[in-house]
């Protein structure tokens, strides 16, 4: 699939888009949803230009995985969560809305889990819990 360097993730790859970060290394960024589906809902991504978690080359995908399980370790005991959603959407059919590969971590329930990317978050909100978030890590 034909990656779109202009998309929102990619503009905040280069900071050229503002993010509250996380985590970052040389080859993935955590930072939180700014439409969170809960409280601390967070998106890991891989810097490989990807769109789908199908076009990523798989070394890139079993490192993302490492960090999706490090910063949902640190959600789990920052947040005192008792469970995780982890959720991939993989093409528009699936739902996907940014053309970015990502990892959605949110604290929820699958039984609640509604439609997304549809209602802005509390800034002030987001940014205390990524600050517990990475004080975790
Ligand atoms: P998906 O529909 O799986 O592509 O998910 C994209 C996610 O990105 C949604 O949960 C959006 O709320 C989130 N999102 C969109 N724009 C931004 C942004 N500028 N910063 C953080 N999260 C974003």
């Amino acid at each position: 699939m034909t990656y779109d360097d202009q998309n929102i993730f990619a503009r905040i790859l280069r900071n050229e888009l503002p993010a509250i970060k996380v985590y970052e290394d040389d080859q993935v960024l955590a930072f939180m949803d700014i439409m969170p589906q809960a409280e601390g809902h967070t998106l890991v991504i891989p810097k490989s230009p990807a769109v789908t978690l199908l076009d990523l080359d798989p070394s890139a995908a079993a490192y993302t995985i490492q960090i999706v399980q490090k910063v949902a370790k640190a959600m789990e005991k920052a947040l005192d969560l008792k469970g995780i959603v982890l959720m991939q959407l993989s093409g528009t059919a699936a739902g996907q809305t940014v053309p970015h590969v990502h990892f959605h971590l949110i604290p929820s329930s699958v039984h609640e889990l509604g439609k997304h990317a549809i209602k802005m978050g509390d800034h002030v909100k987001i940014q205390e819990l990524a600050d517990k978030i990475k004080a975790a890590l």
